[in-house]
Formats: structure tokens, sequence, C-alpha cells
């Protein structure tokens, strides 16, 4: 027996075969070629082709994975139409004179290298991508099959995947995947997460494994070759434990939120989204908590126009039919950087120019958004949230903007919910502080844990080497989101969290005891949290 010890990127077991992918780079030779003209053709026709596999696997994605993991097949089609690709792939061909396979290896390698040499995880990750492309279109030119069949319930073992590999695969087959290389951002994880399989990256593979037993544990990122009669026994039951606990959670599907003693919790999701709907749906949320509007600027080369923003809430309000949808006005800068909003430098970004002072300096953006907001909340139960609030100022402007945005509506005989709930979210000391204040003006406290946390313990939640002390059970978190419980409940407000910490089952009792009225969680710990509220006095 030997364990090697990687990343977990997906909990849970796997047990079976491992099927060894060495898929070696296809070898392009360097060939000169007379006529310029055949080759470009080459090149074309192999590129359509390559178009439509991406097609089809874009169509296949769709079913499987839903239209969020399938997006990345769309992405791989407008890389390979891009002109930075094409020009230097034809610049090879007619001022190097070399074949089609060459210039399309070489472009791809030069762009794999500026890919994985940027700082940004997002990009570094596209390196994967960028791979996959000229890969395929190589094996068009060279007439092989890139796909890769399972036969048999196997653990893929790679040094990388791709996410057009990985689609590719017989679901029912695919037990896990263990790669040497890869991130937790890449889409193969994404893809690993959403098929509900056990992942790990960052192990040492080796080709002799291919055909041998093995255990991949997802909880602790261990990979077990040859596990000896007691390891494989304590994992065949560790998996069937998983397998029980799952199945019990289905069960849980349209069972109300409630406690033993009867005190029900308003169990919501966090969307970024209108295209994460499908999760929503899926795990059965009784609501939408949060939904981080800034995503539909971040997707966006421009301000989203009034009308761009309007169609996306009204079909998130739509879709969510009579259940409430809280949609949070927008929260950019700190992490979340737009290039059009032309920001410049800032020494403390996190605790600079971001979400609410940007909307109320700015107050056009701000506008343009609460219009979409409240012509949409003619289509459903709309709420609306504000981020990062300190003081109770801030409130009476936006109920100030506010207002006059109703009155411009009303002139224009645009329908709206004239009653719309509007809440804050508590996500800074000053707003723990002054949430018997801030209560007498909103309708409801929706807590930012994340936020809260990084602030009260000053520690910056995006610095991985302070892991350790970025303790979001310390003292000081949970008096706060006590002290805003009791503050709002006080006013007659009701008080929910909606950052990571709501789906701590570990504090759902604790929340419970605080009076909690409502927690919003990432749509797979719907039912976990459901079960932690039921299983709660
Ligand atoms: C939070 O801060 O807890 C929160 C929910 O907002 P975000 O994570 O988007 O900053
Ligand atoms: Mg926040």
């Amino acid at each position: 027996m030997k364990i090697f010890c990687g990343k977990a990127i997906f909990r849970g077991i796997a047990i079976g075969k491992i099927l060894f992918n060495s898929k070696n780079k296809q070898q392009v030779r360097r060939n000169k070629i007379n006529d310029i003209d055949t080759e470009i053709s080459r090149f074309e026709k192999a590129k359509e082709k390559a178009s439509q596999e991406l097609n089809k696997l874009y169509e296949k994605a769709l079913k499987e994975v839903g239209e969020n993991n399938a997006a990345i097949f769309e992405v791989h089609s407008m890389m390979l139409e891009d002109d930075d690709f094409n020009d230097a792939v034809i610049d090879k061909i007619k001022n190097q004179l070399v074949n089609a396979e060459y210039a399309v290896a070489k472009t791809g390698d030069d762009l794999v290298d500026m890919f994985a040499n940027m700082e940004d995880e997002y990009f570094k990750a596209r390196a994967a991508d960028m791979k996959d492309i000229s890969e395929r279109v190589i094996s068009k030119l060279i007439g092989e099959d890139s796909s890769f069949q399972l036969k048999e319930p196997s653990i893929i073992v790679a040094e990388d995947l791709a996410p057009s590999e990985t689609i590719q695969m017989d679901k029912d087959k695919l037990l896990a995947f263990v790669t040497k290389l890869g991130s937790s951002n890449s889409h193969t994880a994404i893809l690993a997460r959403t098929m509900n399989l056990p992942a790990l990256i960052g192990i040492d593979i080796d080709s002799k494994w291919n055909g041998k037993q093995a255990v991949v544990d997802g909880y602790s990122g261990k990979l077990i070759i040859d596990p000896d009669k007691e390891t494989f026994e304590k994992y065949i039951k560790i998996q069937k434990d998983d397998l029980e606990k799952r199945e019990l959670l289905k069960e849980l599907k349209g069972k109300e939120t409630i406690t033993k003693r009867g005190k029900k919790i308003n169990l919501y999701a966090n969307i970024g989204k209108p295209a994460d709907l499908s999760n929503v749906i899926e795990h059965d949320a009784e609501g939408i908590g949060l939904f981080r509007s800034e995503f539909l600027y971040l997707d966006s080369d421009d301000f989203p126009t009034e009308d761009e923003q309007f169609s996306a809430y009204k079909k998130v309000a739509e879709t969510m039919g009579s259940k409430k949808v809280i949609i949070r006005t927008l929260d950019i800068g700190a992490d979340k950087q737009v290039d059009y909003f032309n920001f410049g430098h800032e020494d403390n970004p996190a605790m600079g120019y971001r979400a609410i002072r940007i909307c109320l300096s700015q107050q056009d953006i701000f506008k343009t958004q609460l219009r979409a907001l409240l012509r949409a909340s003619a289509f459903g139960n709309i709420s609306i949230m504000y981020p990062m609030i300190i003081s109770v100022d801030e409130v009476k402007q936006i109920k100030v903007i506010v207002k006059n945005v109703m009155a411009e509506l009303e002139n224009e005989k645009i329908d709206f919910n004239r009653d719309i709930e509007q809440g804050i979210m508590i996500e800074t000391p000053a707003a723990v502080i002054m949430s018997d204040e801030l209560a007498k003006e909103v309708d409801f406290f929706s807590i930012g844990t994340n936020d809260l946390t990084q602030y009260t313990l000053a520690v910056d939640r995006q610095n991985p080497k302070l892991e350790n002390i970025n303790d979001t059970h310390h003292p000081a978190v949970l008096r706060s989101i006590k002290t805003v419980i009791e503050n709002a409940h006080k006013a007659g407000i009701w008080a929910g969290i909606c950052g990571e910490l709501g789906a701590d089952t570990s504090l759902t009792e604790t929340f419970i005891s605080y009076g909690i009225d409502e927690l919003s969680v990432s749509p797979t710990f719907i039912l976990p949290v459901r079960k932690a509220v039921r299983d709660s006095e």
C-alpha cells in the first residue's frame, strides 16, 4: 500500500481501478512547405472541424452539467476564432513557410506560456484551455481521434485534464479525477464539483499505477494505491455512510426548514447570475437571499444598461415566482475590480472606494441600477439590499435617492412595487455597533460574515498567509452576530446571515439560539443546512 498526498478539490470517496491517461503530446514535426494557400486552407478546414466538435461538446455539457459549466466550450469556440491565435498561425505559415500542424503547435505553446505566466489565477487556469484548443486543431490536421473512452468504472489519473476531455468521458463510468497539474479554479475542477466527483490535484502521478486498485479520499486529499484489507474496508464503510447521508439529504427536498420546537428558518440561496437558478431549484432553496449583482458588471465590457439589468433581475424574479429574491446593489471594488470603472490605484482597496461608497458618489450608476431593480419588482417578490454600510446617514442618503427614482418611474407611468422591502448588509464593525439605530431605518439585516470577519479581526480575507487566524468562529464575530439579531428584533425587523458562515452547520444551533430568522447559503449547502436546522432544538 502506498499513500500520496495532494489537494482535494471536491469531497467524497472513490474506490476502483486506475486508468492512466497517458495522452502524449502530439508529435508535431516541422516541415517546409511550398504551397502557402493549401496549407492555410488545411488550417481553416481543421478549425472548422474543431469548431463543429466544440458545438457538440457544448450540447453534451449543457445536458449533463448545465449552462454555466457548458459555457467553457463557448469560450473555446471564441478562443478558436481569436485574431491573435489565427493571425499568428497564418503569419508562421506565410513567413516561415512551415506546415499548419507546426504553426498551430508553436502558436499554441506561446499562448499557453503567456497565460501560465500571468499573475491572476483565473488567467493562469486558461493556459489549459489554450492547450486544449491547439491540440484539438492539431488532431484534426493529423487525422487523430482526440477523445478518450472508458470501458469500465475508473479513477482517471493524468498529468492534467482539459475540460473537453472530462466532458467527453462517460459520466456513469467516472469515479474520480487525480491530476498532477490543475488548480481549484480550473474548469475541470468546476466540472468535477458539478458532477459530484471526488477530485485531487498536486499528486506526483506515475504511469505504473495503470490498472491498480486505489482509493481517492477527497476529504483528506489522499490517493491510496493498493490499499490493504483494513484500509479498503474502512473506506468502503465511509463511502457507504456518505451515500446514505446523500440519500437522506435528498429526502429533505420539499420538507420544511423548521427546528424541533417549530421555529421556521427561511433557507435561501446565494447566486451570482441568472444561470445559477437551475442549481437553486435543484437544491430546493426557499428563495434567493443574496444575488451578487456585481457579477453582471464583472461579466461585461462596459456598464450594463438599465434594460440589460432589468431583464436579468426580471428573469430571476419570474423564475422564483412568489419566493423572495434579495438583490444586492453593486458591490464592486476591493477584490472585484472592473477596468471600465477606472478606479486607479488604491493602497487599501478593501477599505477603499467600494460598494455603496461608489453608488453614493456616482449616483448615475446607482440610479440606473435602482431603476432596473424597481421595474423588475413588478414581476416577482424582489427585495433590495445595500452593501458595506457604516452609518445611518448613508441609509438616509439611499432613501432619498430611492424616493427620487420612484417618483421618476411614477411620472413615466412605469409599474413597480412601491412597498419594496429594503435592507442592509451588516459587514462592518460600525454597522454592528450602530445596529440599534440602523434597525429603525430598514426592513431587514443580512449579516455578511465574510467581510465582517475581515474587518472585525483586521485579517485580509484574500491573504492565504493569514488563513490560520481568519477565525470565523472568533468570539468577537459571534458576539457581533448576536448583537445584530437582538437589535433587529428590538426594532421589529428580521435578521439573516448571507456570508459563508451561514452554511457552517457546526454553528446552526448557535445561530438559532441567537434568534436568527434567515440563512442564505450556496445552493449545494441548502439540504445540509436544512438537516442541521431540523436537528436543532
Ligand atoms: C460577505 O461579506 O459576507 C458577503 C456575503 O459579501 P461578499 O462575500 O460578496 O463580499
Ligand atoms: Mg461582503
